[in-house]
């Protein structure tokens, strides 16, 4: 059914995009089977979810409604112990309880993020509110205490699954390609539903952070696991953990592809009379009866121009999705006087729009310090720098004057500097200063000594600011651009 899954929305998709119903027709058959095989029945339910949303999307396209149904029914027969024995117990596998008293995000994560989005799409096309209520509840719990700062999900890395809430180890964070895309897929079925901006916000960060860094400047080179820091010595399996071109479980690849093909499906909505912006990037947009040309060099600058092409002659709403993380936003209309004070959410124009009207946006792109919450005991005492929707790093490529990255500690509350710089490996970028100090210096690992040691001499000499001393972080989608060094995203307060 995990195959099937694909296939019909492969098929949906063609249908869709270019018209050809040949594939369609072949999942209608395969469909049509499952229906008569599964339909009211306990014969068994797929352990790897993804059958649901194919099912759901078959409906709204064939009006079939038995595919509906089959999906509904998928949804409900989770904790009757028919997803079989994968072995690692039936969380793993969100069969432990059933979806609607399930109150936190368990298991692998693509299974459940997958199956969330079938969540979704049942309860929207069903009018089932207690059930869209319940997945939105353990979206809220998911993005508050098991997602990283770069938006990946998955803490245990044996199980690519998720962990305990706040257990967020960044050294072994698992937080699969596959897993940021099934999230986005998920926060953007709550949108649809609800139409509350931090569904789109949470897009964001996943898309540029735990998703863009799948990717390797030019694009040939893929990570299947994203972790938030890189020791010297890092091994998995045989493995240093760097980009690689291909995968014996090639599931990561070929969906960054689906992906990227599709993301201007993503920037837009409209709804009674208005045109919703929910992603900023060069683009034309339709929609509410507008026309509209953007130009904007997002992310890294954080002034949008959003240029009316052509309008009707009644009034129209033009809604701009104001991030949260925009500290102090300023719109304006023509040369009407600038709004200010504007706060995160979706910021509704509402007039008679003529071609040739300019919005212009200015979000608030300064670097920021980003403290983690103090119940995520592995990156207790860290902090990390952000700027704009971009989740930084420190790489050891790029620290001054030999500075090992282990040995230094950011300064936070200090000024952060930013400087546009071209790098080999990576192209243009914004490097980001830090003021930094140096830590004590560490013994070498030794042995424990046989017999019980003496008490220490004395205590490590005080350690002083060094005048001028930074560390240098670069966008965490840049990573792993060079020389495979260490990295981290959280840096020691010092
Ligand atoms: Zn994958």
């Amino acid at each position: 059914m995990y195959c099937a899954g694909h296939l019909i929305q492969a098929a949906v998709a063609l249908h869709r995009g270019a018209g050809d119903g040949r594939l369609l027709a072949v999942a209608v058959r395969l469909a049509d089977h499952l229906v008569r095989e599964f339909g009211g029945q306990d014969r068994g339910l797929d352990g790897h979810p993804v059958i649901e949303t194919a099912l759901a999307e078959l409906y709204r396209e064939t009006g079939t409604a038995a595919y509906l149904e089959l999906a509904r029914q998928f949804v409900d027969q989770r904790s009757h112990g028919l997803a079989g024995d994968s072995g690692l117990g039936r969380r793993y596998l969100q069969d432990d309880l059933p979806v609607r008293q399930s109150a936190t995000e368990v298991g692998h994560v693509v299974r459940a993020l997958y199956l969330e989005a079938g969540v979704t799409d049942v309860a929207v096309e069903m009018s089932e509110r207690s059930l869209l209520e319940s997945s939105a509840r353990r979206w809220n719990d998911m993005v508050a205490a098991k997602t990283y700062l770069t938006g990946g999900n998955g803490s245990r890395h044996a199980t690519e699954g998720f962990g305990d809430r706040f257990e967020l180890p960044p050294d072994r964070a698992y937080n699969e390609t596959c897993a940021a895309i099934a999230s986005f897929q998920r926060s953007w079925r709550l949108l649809l539903a609800t139409g509350d901006a931090k569904y789109a916000d949470h897009m964001e960060r996943v898309l540029y952070n735990g998703f863009g860094a799948a990717i390797a400047t030019g694009g040939q080179r893929f990570f299947y696991v994203n972790p938030l820091q890189r020791r010297e010595d890092h091994f998995e399996k045989d493995d240093p953990g760097r980009r690689r071109v291909w995968f014996n479980c090639a599931c990561c690849p070929p969906n960054i592809m689906r992906l990227i093909a599709s993301l201007e499906h993503y920037l837009a909505t409209e709804s009674g009379g208005t045109l919703y912006v929910h992603q900023f990037t060069g683009s034309r947009l339709s929609g509410a009866g507008l026309d509209l040309e953007v130009t904007t060099d997002y992310p890294w600058s954080g002034a949008v121009y959003l240029r009316v092409l052509a309008a009707p002659q009644a009034g129209r709403g033009l809604a701009l999705r104001v991030p949260a993380w925009s500290a102090t936003t300023r719109i304006s209309v023509n040369h009407d006087p600038e709004r200010t004070g504007i706060s995160p959410g979706y910021h509704l124009l509402h007039r008679t729009w003529r071609a040739g009207d300019l919005v212009t946006v200015h979000l608030d792109a300064t670097p920021r310090w980003t403290y983690p919450d103090r119940r995520v005991d592995a990156v207790r005492g860290c902090v990390a720098i952000e700027r704009g929707p971009l989740v930084y790093c420190f790489e050891q490529a790029d620290q001054l004057d030999g500075a090992r990255l282990d040995d230094l500690a950011v300064r936070p509350g200090g000024v952060l500097g930013e400087r546009p710089v071209t790098l080999d490996g990576i192209g243009q970028t914004i490097e980001i200063t830090a003021p930094a100090i140096p830590q004590p210096p560490l013994a070498p690992v030794t042995l424990p000594p046989a017999v019980p040691s003496s008490p220490p001499a004395s205590m490590a000499p005080p350690f002083l600011p060094v005048p001028g001393m930074t560390a240098i972080a670069i966008p965490y989608f840049q990573w792993d651009n060079r020389d495979g060094g260490p990295m981290r995203v959280q840096m020691p307060r010092g």
